[in-house]
């Protein structure tokens, strides 16, 4: 029994928009001393904070862009992102729910708001986290996991002082519908205030929160704010936080991939050769044909 104590709190970067419907804060890995290595298998962590979209005809988002060598989280606190993929693929993505895509061998894909959401407009709030694929499993085919309400696993708090959402990996012995290459743990801690929650991973596992909504204190020593990201050291298992207000946080731990990264834009793999490669595979249309 030991406690992982905290490495640092991140203030969320000044937003940036990817393409002209998602603004997001980069954390991960802009902000983060050392990089992907340091948070692997979480290469990358783009939090939309809650931000008002007035209403449009026309859904804003992203267009066709591909992705090689990871998968691609996308979990929507509120709003709706509707997607279409190179290989007929499509679907919406509501709120409180998640899609889990392997990019893996290669994708072409385009992100919106979803066009309901988009006539009416409103508040969006939204993750989308990169999870690093082990080489053996980057040229691996391309899958969809859509993950709805009812999917998502609840573990329910003593005293109704709230609701562990579990994507994937566990909490209290309760698996996540997620399935994952290397193990992964994703959740969702929705706290009343002043519940306190434990959580234990195995020591050498990469861990950080992201704190949705509300204000917690972690480990009875520094207080966290909402759209902060707290970063935790590999020196302990145990950590835990109490709501200091109704609260909502992202906790995120996984077992580092311990390969080498090679990584521009879109594609992250393993050496430079097969960046160039997955750049010729893009340039010679084998990631297929989408309309923008
Ligand atoms: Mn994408």
């Amino acid at each position: 029994m030991s406690t992982r104590s905290i490495d640092r709190i991140i203030m969320p970067p000044s937003p940036h928009m990817v393409g002209d419907g998602f603004r997001v804060h980069n954390f991960i890995p802009g902000s983060v001393p050392g990089g992907m290595e340091r948070t692997n298998p979480f290469i990358m962590l783009d939090y939309g904070s809650k931000h008002y979209f007035a209403p449009s005809n026309t859904p804003r988002g992203v267009g066709v862009h591909p992705h090689r060598g990871f998968e691609t989280v996308t979990v929507a606190y509120q709003g709706r992102v509707e997607h279409h993929d190179s290989a007929g693929n499509s679907g919406v993505i509501g709120e409180g729910e998640v899609q889990w895509m392997t990019a893996a061998s290669g994708v072409l894909h385009k992100e919106y708001h979803e066009r309901e959401f988009s006539k009416q407009g409103g508040e969006f709030q939204m993750v989308q986290l990169w999870v690093n694929l082990p080489a053996k499993d980057k040229m691996t085919n391309p899958q969809y996991q859509s993950i709805t309400r009812d999917m998502i696993k609840r573990v329910e708090l003593p005293e109704n002082s709230g609701t562990v959402e579990i994507i994937s990996g566990k909490f209290q012995g309760v698996q996540g519908p997620a399935t994952t290459f290397t193990p992964v743990h994703l959740q969702n801690a929705k706290l009343e205030a002043s519940a306190t929650i434990e959580f234990s991973f195995p020591i050498h596992y990469n861990t950080a929160l992201l704190v949705i909504e509300g204000k917690i204190n972690v480990n009875g020593m520094e207080e966290v704010s909402k759209d902060q990201f707290v970063l935790f050291r590999n020196d302990g298992e145990e950590f835990l936080f109490k709501a200091l207000e109704k609260s909502v946080v992202l906790v995120m731990s996984g077992e580092p991939i311990q390969e080498p990264i090679a990584a521009y834009g879109p594609f992250v793999m393993n050496t430079r050769d097969e960046l160039i490669q997955a750049f010729a595979d893009f340039e010679a249309g084998k990631f297929g044909r989408l309309e923008d």
